[in-house]
């Protein structure tokens, strides 16, 4: 990754120190340090395998039992059961420490910013969590424990217990819509920001990535860490490119 210009870690760590109220938008990247792949970096489950995206399809997992085996494969296995909250998770909880943050806005599945000490009621998760499973059909939520269970014992597709439905991981794929509250909710944000922060996302995925672009029109600074270029990087005030792990405990340590 790229060496950030000093000059510009101190010009966003002010945009901070002035804001009253600071957005932040959070994506796979600062998850990858504690050992969950994102889907488009350099070694990103996509990049790698591209035929993986199918397994993110609502259509492709509804119509083809054997996405769903193979998803459950995966879910067994998944290193989010095993993942650590890292460096950046932690400088966001400083940030709230602050007094600053106004709201935590997601796309991440693994709860890794509630694990390091982010209040739950600030974290939005725009994409769901992988730690709850929901029925397709009757809605029904569960821990994801008591479907991986079965799957340890021998089911390879569990239905829904209830109904008989499908079950999934409650996270948004791609072809579902995102909850209504929800999406609300981190638009209001933006909008009411001073600085959106957005931290390892691709700002490839909407209506998430479309929270920068309410933000920047209603007025807010935006600053933009990210290990590669983003397609919103010419609407950002400050880019700062390397590892989030590195970048975001210099912009928060005196506050
Ligand atoms: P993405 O894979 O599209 O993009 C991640 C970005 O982070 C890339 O541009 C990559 O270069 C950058 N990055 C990776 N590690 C970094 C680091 N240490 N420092 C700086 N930059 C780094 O991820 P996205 O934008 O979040 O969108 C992908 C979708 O996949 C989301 O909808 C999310 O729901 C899901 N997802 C979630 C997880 C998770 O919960 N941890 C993991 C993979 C995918």
């Amino acid at each position: 990754m790229g060496h950030e210009d000093e000059d510009d870690v101190a010009r966003a760590a002010a945009l901070l120190a002035r804001a009253g109220r600071v957005t932040v938008l959070t994506g796979a990247g600062v998850s990858t340090d504690s050992g969950i792949p994102d889907f488009r970096g350099p070694q990103g489950v996509w990049t790698r395998n591209p035929a993986a995206e199918r397994l993110s399809s609502i259509q492709a997992y509804v119509e083809d039992p054997e996405v769903r085996r193979e998803a459950w494969r995966q879910r067994a296995v998944h290193p989010i059961w095993d993942a650590r909250p890292g460096a950046a998770h932690a400088a966001l909880v400083d940030l709230e420490r602050s007094g600053r943050l106004a709201a935590l806005l997601t796309q991440n599945i693994d709860e890794l910013h509630q694990a390091a000490g982010s209040s739950p009621d600030l974290v939005v998760e725009l994409h769901g969590t992988m730690h709850h499973t929901q029925c397709l059909s009757c809605g029904v939520r569960a821990p994801m424990g008591e479907a991986l269970e079965r799957v340890a014992a021998g089911e390879d597709d569990p239905p829904c217990p209830h109904c008989g439905g499908i079950l999934k991981s409650a996270t948004i794929s791609f072809g579902q819509n995102l909850d209504a509250g929800v999406i609300r909710r981190a638009q209001q944000a933006a909008v009411d920001a001073d600085v959106l922060l957005a931290v390892g996302t691709s700002l490839g995925v909407h209506p998430a990535a479309g929270v920068v672009d309410l933000a920047a029109a209603a007025g807010a600074a935006v600053i933009i860490v990210n290990g590669e270029p983003t397609p919103y990087d010419d609407v950002a005030t400050v880019v700062l490119r390397g590892g989030v792990g590195e970048i975001l405990p210099r912009l928060v340590e005196g506050l």
